[in-house]
């Protein structure tokens, strides 16, 4: 089966799809995404995901370029046309092509590309055995909020955890705290058993796993504590994880070379990712 895109209001085979040169996501990032994770063949909390993409549009200012009811249907239609039962959807929004110009064209029209492959569950060796996460400075800019396509910085921090055999970066800030992973949500589990993650405000991506996830936590009667933790909290954690659409949640067991509590996934990271699929919504 020929693998078929959506772009710019045609399905056509991956060969022949391709956007205008001068295309704003091309020349400057000026674009925004989402993945959204394809389970049965059906989507995997498609409406949290659609919300996320129209906040970002808006704070970029670019003009939604279908409804939400023509875009699930474009979305249900690419993973159709490529008979993807396991995978996931790309989706990515442009605010167009136009002349090179830093400033916003007067007249372009967003550009819409919707891809759809398939791909294995996530490996069960990363929940069974756990993942290396390595630390990096945190070089992004002040609106990590936004699901921009500008991905440099996570581009060179996932490259950098490769080449050191780690599958994650978690960023570090100024002042020693983690944000987030390169393309994933950071946690800890403390000593005294609470559940750690940054608060959702400029410096991450809110993460919709991370959403889902505060769920299976309150309905488990986990302690929480939203708030920033350092690297050294990180080194002395009781256990340690990463969530994502891809990912869901995964246990880390080394970090910076260093074991995580015992060096196996931990008790609170495998029951989350054994519950969270109760609580994701299928669509
Ligand atoms: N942070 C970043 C920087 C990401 O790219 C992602 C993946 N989209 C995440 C966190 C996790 O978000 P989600 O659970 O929505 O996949």
């Amino acid at each position: 089966m020929s693998r078929i895109a959506y772009v710019a209001g045609q399905y056509l085979p991956h060969r022949q799809a391709a956007v205008h040169i001068e295309d704003r996501g091309f020349q400057f990032a000026d674009g925004v995404y989402e993945v959204i994770s394809v389970v049965g063949g059906r989507l995997v909390d498609a409406e949290r995901h659609l919300k996320r993409l129209k906040r970002s549009l808006g704070e970029l200012r670019i003009p939604a370029p279908l409804g939400d009811a023509a875009l699930g249907i474009v979305l249900h239609e690419v993973i159709r046309r490529n008979g993807v039962d396991t995978g996931i959807v790309y989706l990515q929004v442009t605010r167009g092509a136009a002349p090179r110009e830093h400033a916003f064209p007067k007249a372009a029209k967003p550009t819409l590309v919707v891809t759809s492959r398939r791909s294995r569950p996530p490996d069960p060796r990363l929940g069974d055995d756990g993942i290396a996460v390595i630390t990096i400075p945190d070089i992004r800019w002040q609106r990590c909020d936004i699901k921009s396509v500008a991905l440099i910085a996570n581009v060179l921090g996932k490259q950098q955890a490769r080449e050191k055999g780690a599958y994650e970066a978690w960023q570090v800030d100024q002042v020693g705290q983690v944000t987030e992973g390169t393309s994933t949500n950071a946690w800890i589990v403390t000593c005294d058993g609470a559940v750690v993650t940054r608060p959702a405000d400029f410096g991450i991506l809110r993460g919709i796993t991370r959403t889902v996830l505060l769920d299976v936590i309150a309905e488990q009667g986990l302690k929480f504590e939203e708030r920033p933790f350092t690297m050294d909290e990180a080194y002395t954690a009781r256990e340690a994880f990463i969530t994502s659409a891809t990912q869901f949640v995964t246990p880390v067991v080394r970090l910076d070379g260093r074991p995580v509590g015992n060096g196996a996934p931990g008790l609170i990271a495998t029951a989350l990712r054994r519950d969270f699929h109760d609580h994701a919504e299928i669509a």
